[in-house]
């Protein structure tokens, strides 16, 4: 199918944060009516205006779209499907998603006339809107979970091409695969693994007596060009600019630190993701006004690696204007 023969939705976007910004503009340019749902005051609001789009609340945006997309923190969605969107939504529109969670875990029972539908850039806000605009896309994930036009997936399949992802790569899946494989990619590699692999190596370091800032650099700042390099190429090719003594180092110390325990651990963090007690309990942190998320995110402020951090960025003189996360125009 070409990208001309594909539906073209008036969309409605409700939550102009990191994934709502970017997939607004870049709809925008890609020849859609976007209008934009928030609430009045809300800390958004003034961001989307100023780049230009038609803001309303959210009941009042969700009536006129052929399509909605669902761009809210996860936890607020059950409620405001519930009091704004079941309520207000056209007969037959497409309901669309980012992420799977609410409907794979059935917080959120969509009305039965409607095409529900899911389209997750596999990149944060600020890369779907930064590759786009250099004439690239992130690789966007979609799935249909209720197909009741007879063509959600070719709605789904206009909104992937309209993010730019049709650039790079769309790939079908289900609400089931991408919830568990998304919630399980951030935990246990990319936001939990990562973070506290580097953490760990920050302490050892600077416990057997090495300087601060020696240790930063060493388990932080260069891990940019290794996973650049996984980025460009995969293992081979960070391997492959890495010196001998680097890669020896990777293969015989690798497995020591990340061995079979860790794996076993991964697979206990996937099965709390697919039996629901990892929602549930994240679920009830939000619902009680989330004083262990509170604790937690003090926590890695207050790490030393995050002090160090701060003094050795300051030298950093392209930091200090707009940087790949933070393009002028976000902030
Ligand atoms: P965010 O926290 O950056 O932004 C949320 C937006 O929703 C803000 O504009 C906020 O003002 C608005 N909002 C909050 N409560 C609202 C309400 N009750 N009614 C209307 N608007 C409200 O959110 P995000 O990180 O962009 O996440 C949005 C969705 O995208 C989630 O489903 C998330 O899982 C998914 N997703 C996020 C990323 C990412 O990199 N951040 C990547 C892929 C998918
Ligand atoms: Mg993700
Ligand atoms: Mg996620
Ligand atoms: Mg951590
Ligand atoms: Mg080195």
């Amino acid at each position: 199918m070409t990208e001309q023969s594909l539906p073209r939705p008036a969309i409605a976007v409700v939550g102009y944060g990191s994934q709502g910004r970017a997939h607004a503009l870049n709809l925008r340019d890609s020849g859609f009516d976007v209008t934009i749902g928030l609430r009045p005051g809300g800390p958004t609001e003034v961001k989307a205006k100023a780049d230009g789009f038609t803001v309303k609340a959210p009941a009042e945006a969700v009536k006129e779209a052929d399509l909605v997309a669902v761009l809210t923190p996860d936890m607020v969605q059950k409620q405001l499907y519930a009091d704004v969107l079941a309520p207000n939504l056209k007969q037959g529109a497409v309901l669309l998603f980012a992420h799977g969670l609410n409907v794979h875990f059935d917080m959120i029972q969509p009305r039965d006339d409607l095409d529900v539908v899911l389209v997750a850039p596999k990149g944060p806000g600020a890369l779907v809107r930064r590759e786009y605009e250099i004439g690239r896309g992130v690789p966007c994930i979609y799935a249909v979970h209720q197909d009741r036009s007879g063509r959600a997936e070719q709605y789904a399949l206009a909104y992937a091409a309209g993010l730019g992802g049709a650039r790079a790569n769309v790939i079908k899946t289900t609400f089931k695969e991408e919830t568990e494989t998304d919630l399980f990619g951030e935990q246990a590699v990319l936001c939990g693994g990562a973070s506290s692999l580097v953490q760990a190596g920050f302490e050892t370091l600077v416990e057997a007596g090495y300087q601060p800032e020696i240790a930063y650099y060493e388990v932080l700042h260069e891990l940019k060009l290794i996973v650049d390099l996984f980025y460009e190429g995969g293992i081979t090719r960070m391997l492959e600019f890495v010196s001998e003594t680097a890669q020896y180092g990777d293969f015989v110390s690798g497995p020591r630190v990340i061995d079979a325990s860790v794996k076993a651990r991964m697979k206990d963090v996937l099965k709390d993701i697919q039996d629901g007690t990892f929602t549930r309990n994240w679920q009830a942190e939000y619902d009680a006004g989330l004083p262990n998320y509170r604790k937690f995110q003090q926590a890695d402020k207050d790490h030393p690696i995050e002090q160090v951090g701060r003094q050795l960025r300051e030298k950093m003189v392209w930091l200090q204007g707009q940087t790949e996360t933070q393009p002028a125009a976000r902030k």
